[in-house]
């Protein structure tokens, strides 16, 4: 049961990239694992074998999936066939039967749950699955003190272990979590470093460019060579731009904070973005409160906002609408929602989302979402997002109302 855990979190989180194959990986060593707890039972009374195969068969199940749990029964028949077809083959067939569905049904609560509800579940479950067994095997085998006794025992062993084995899960998942989260903030840290030192390098000799540029323009200059001058000028300002916009997160101390209006900032924002999504065939449809105080940079703010109503418009290569609200909530926070119509994400495109680099446009920088969150956070905000491939996405940003 140790193997597959320290496997997982040793080689596979770090080598296997694809869920899919970390899932079949996964089952394959649940799988080794209940036939090693199978193949070394305790033996009592006649026939009677007491081992430890729920714990992979938990483990396995909530952390797989519906797949994993039906093929690991399978496998707990299949083995236990191999010893021959007798009373106890009898009661695991009986036992699974009974137990499964109730692993099955709280499949979707555990994977949405956190660690302490998810411990409370394995545990329950281990225990609700000793006492099925304990009533199966008691009812074909008939009840007696010393085998309620044995059983008793069992019982208490088998959740101990269980509790202790889903700890220990839970526990290298959080350090495993927590590392992937520094080495994060690393990247940033250097993108940053990278981003404020190449801005400079490159700011200058582009405003000695535009200042010549400027000085070239004179009156008599024929009208095709002064829209060529003035396209030039226009296009290093929009090249100034993005620098900035790439500068903003890399110095986020000196931002100051105000109290500002998150509705007419995002009127503002629209406005902005107008033209924009004309271009792209897409409709705003907006719905926005006008008090809504809180506290902030509006140029950050802003920027966050255009990242975000950027992606969604992009998201919808043929047109569409997207719903830009923003209202407060009963329990104190501005609550803004921007949703589209596009192309969605799948959960585990959600999850990357706002790591440096990670974008999936060909032209894409995969920076947006990571300023964006950046900056959210900055303002004491939260983001939620939801997502389904196909149908579009919602983002939800909450920030602390002020009065
Ligand atoms: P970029 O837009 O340059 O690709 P972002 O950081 O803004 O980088 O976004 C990262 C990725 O997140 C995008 O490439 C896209 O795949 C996904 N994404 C972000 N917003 C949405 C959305 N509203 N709908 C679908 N996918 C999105
Ligand atoms: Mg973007």
């Amino acid at each position: 049961m140790v193997l597959p855990i320290f496997i997982y979190f040793t080689l596979i989180t770090e080598k296997v990239k694809s869920d899919k194959n970390r899932k079949v990986i996964m089952f394959i060593l649940w799988g080794i694992s209940i036939i090693f707890c199978m193949s070394f039972p305790v033996s009592f009374g006649q026939n009677g074998r007491l081992d430890l195969r729920i714990i992979p068969l938990l483990l396995g199940s909530l952390y797989g999936g519906f797949l994993p749990c039906i093929f690991l029964s399978a496998i707990i028949i299949l083995y236990r066939l191999y010893f021959g077809i007798s009373i106890g083959f009898y009661n695991t067939v009986l036992v699974l039967l009974l137990s499964v569905p109730v692993i099955l049904f709280f499949l979707k609560s555990f994977a949405s749950s956190k660690k302490d509800k998810r411990v409370k579940i394995v545990v329950s479950l281990s225990f609700c699955y000793g006492l099925i067994g304990l009533a199966v095997s008691g009812i074909l085998r008939g009840f007696s003190l010393d085998y309620l006794k044995v059983q008793a025992i069992y019982l208490i062993f088998v959740v101990a272990v269980t509790f202790l084995f889903t700890m220990l899960k839970e526990t290298i998942r959080e350090i495993q979590q927590l590392r992937s989260e520094m080495q994060n903030s690393e990247k940033l840290r250097i993108i940053s470093e990278l981003a404020s030192v190449f801005a400079h390098e490159i700011r200058n000799p582009m405003q000695v460019t535009r200042g010549f540029l400027q000085l070239l323009n004179e009156p008599d200059l024929p009208d095709d060579k002064k829209k060529y001058l003035q396209i030039s000028i226009e296009e290093l300002d929009r090249a100034n731009e993005i620098i900035n916009d790439f500068l903003s997160f890399g110095k986020p101390s000196i931002n100051s904070s105000e109290r500002i209006n998150a509705g007419y900032q995002l009127k503002r924002v629209v406005n902005i973005i107008q033209n924009y999504s004309l271009n792209h065939n897409v409709e705003l449809k907006t719905d926005i409160l006008e008090n809504c105080w809180i506290y902030a940079n509006p140029q950050k703010l802003n920027q966050s906002l255009i990242n975000i109503l950027k992606n969604a418009i992009e998201s919808m290569p043929n047109g569409g609408s997207v719903w830009i609200t923003c209202t407060s909530t009963d329990d104190g926070y501005i609550k803004i929602t921007i949703k589209d119509q596009g192309i969605g994400m799948t959960k585990n495109q959600i999850d990357r989302l706002g790591s440096p680099f990670y974008s999936l446009k060909e032209s894409g920088t995969g920076l947006g979402m990571m300023i964006s969150f950046q900056i959210v956070r900055s303002f004491k905000g939260k983001i939620q997002v939801n997502s389904e491939k196909d149908k579009g996405t919602e983002f939800i940003i909450l920030f602390p109302q002020i009065n």
